[in-house]
Formats: C-alpha cells, sequence, structure tokens
C-alpha cells in the first residue's frame, strides 16, 4: 500500500448469499470495520440487500455496492438491474467483470467495457477485475490476457472520468479455492496494471488510482499481501461473510 498517493480499499463481496434478514445482523456485526480511519471499506452486496444494508451504515463510514449492472439505464431487460437503480439504493460502488460472470454469465471483454462506461454515467465507481485463468497461468498468457483485459476495460473512459475507476487483480484459480497468489506475484500484477493504465493516462492518474487484490484472502495472509507497494487494498469474497475475519483484514491496513 501506498496511501501517499491512493486510497486503500478493503471491499468484501457477499456473492449471491445473506438474505435481506441476515444482511441486516451481518452489516450491523461489520460496522467496527469502519475503526480503521484512511481505509476504505465496500460492502458488496447483493441487489436485494442494498436498501436494508444502506440503512444500517447510514452513520458510517462503510459505503455499500453491487456485485453487477447492465449497462443499459433501463428498459425491457427482464431480471437485470441498472448501474442507475444500484446508485439510486445508495450503492457507491460496483464490481465489474468479476471472473464469476465472466466465465458463468458471457461477460465479454466488450460487455465489461460497455458496463464500466455505464457506471461511470451513473456516478458509481466501478472495481474491475481483471485475472487469467489456470491454463493461461500455466500456458505463460498472464500478463498479455491482463494487457487486454485492462485495455478493453477503460477503453473510451475519459482521463477525468478514470479518476472514479478501481482495479482489482484477481487471479481465477485464487478465487475460492483457498490458493492464493504470493505477495510478490500479486504485486508484480498489479505493478503491471498500473503500468498498462501509465500507458494511456499518464503518470500521476496511474500512480493515484487503487488498485485490489482478490484471490482468498483472508486475515492471515492479508498482511503480507497489504504490506505489498502495488497492492492498495483487497477485494475479499469468503471472509467478507466473517465478521471477524473482515475486520481483522481491515485492520491489518494499519
Ligand atoms: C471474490 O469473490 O472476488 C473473491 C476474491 O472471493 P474469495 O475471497 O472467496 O476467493
Amino acid at each position: 500500500m501506498d496511501r501517499r498517493y491512493r486510497k486503500v480499499i478493503i471491499a468484501g463481496n457477499w456473492k449471491m448469499n445473506v438474505n435481506p434478514s441476515e444482511a441486516k445482523k451481518l452489516a450491523n456485526a461489520l460496522l467496527p470495520c469502519a475503526a480503521v480511519r484512511d481505509t476504505t471499506v465496500v460492502l458488496c452486496v447483493p441487489a436485494i440487500d442494498l436498501t436494508v444494508v444502506k440503512r444500517v451504515l447510514r452513520q458510517s463510514r462503510i459505503a455499500v455496492g453491487g456485485q453487477n449492472c447492465h449497462f443499459e439505464e433501463s428498459g425491457a431487460y427482464t431480471g437485470e438491474t441498472s448501474a442507475q437503480m444500484l446508485a439510486n439504493a445508495g450503492a457507491k460502488y460496483v464490481i465489474i467483470g468479476h471472473s464469476e460472470r465472466r466465465t458463468m454469465f458471457g461477460d465479454t471483454d466488450e460487455v465489461v467495457r460497455k458496463k464500466v462506461a455505464a457506471a461511470i454515467r451513473d456516478g458509481l465507481r466501478p472495481i474491475i477485475c481483471v485475472g487469467e485463468s489456470e491454463l493461461q497461468r500455466e500456458m505463460g498468457m498472464t500478463e498479455d490476457v491482463i494487457r487486454s483485459q485492462v485495455k478493453s476495460a477503460v477503453y473510451g473512459v475519459s482521463a477525468d472520468e478514470f479518476r472514479r475507476v478501481v482495479f482489482a487483480y484477481e487471479p481465477v484459480w485464487a478465487i475460492g479455492t483457498g490458493k492464493t497468489a504470493t505477495p510478490e506475484d500479486a504485486n508484480e500484477i498489479c505493478k503491471l496494471i498500473r503500468a498498462c493504465l501509465r500507458e494511456k493516462y499518464g503518470a500521476r492518474p496511474s500512480r493515484g488510482v487503487s488498485i485490489l487484490y482478490g484471490g482468498s484472502m483472508n486475515e492471515k495472509n492479508a498482511p503480507a499481501l497489504l504490506a505489498m507497494p502495488h497492492v492498495d487494498g483487497g477485494l475479499v469474497g469468503g471472509a467478507s461473510l466473517d465478521p471477524d475475519a473482515f475486520a481483522a483484514i481491515v485492520a491489518a491496513t494499519k
């Protein structure tokens, strides 16, 4: 983390867990996470939980976010939620391009690009996920995959809009598997993401973008990952459902 230039963010991704009735309880249990000053905590919750979680957090510095959005503002898109709807329900962030969306729900680079544009248009901060699969890693394709996902996601994002963007390096093989990238590997790829962004936006804006690591982050491995200079926080799945584990990850940013 390098707090001189960028925001440190710990974002929880509840995925398709937690009913609205349980959400109230979990959000209350996570309230103490706001105590770490200078660390931004975000809870990315199922769309149906947004209102109740926002209500619990209304006096707190913890922000809420969505986990996905449609790229259109409104219309005949049964079952979808627009960025505008998320914003209206109190979201400040939205995860875009999570590997579960890319692999299971057909979110191509082109769809990710449109969703990033929609999130920015509707006043949200997109947390853009990029990462290589196990096979791509074994084949030595990691750098190429990251470069192309990064470039495509911000294609069309102006320098001014870029200030709203957050990235997350999430190696697909590390998500929900208990396998974690080594702190050095995570740092190298976060550095590579920053280098790609520098090519497009220049030195100062790329120095200011927060790049998170995600993939089986927990209270044990978080201190070493977060100590890396290019890792500006974490996107946390499983451990975000455990208030003690999540609080320990947030505390590791101190
Ligand atoms: C995620 O869902 O973004 C994630 C990183 O999950 P987990 O922490 O469970 O690997």
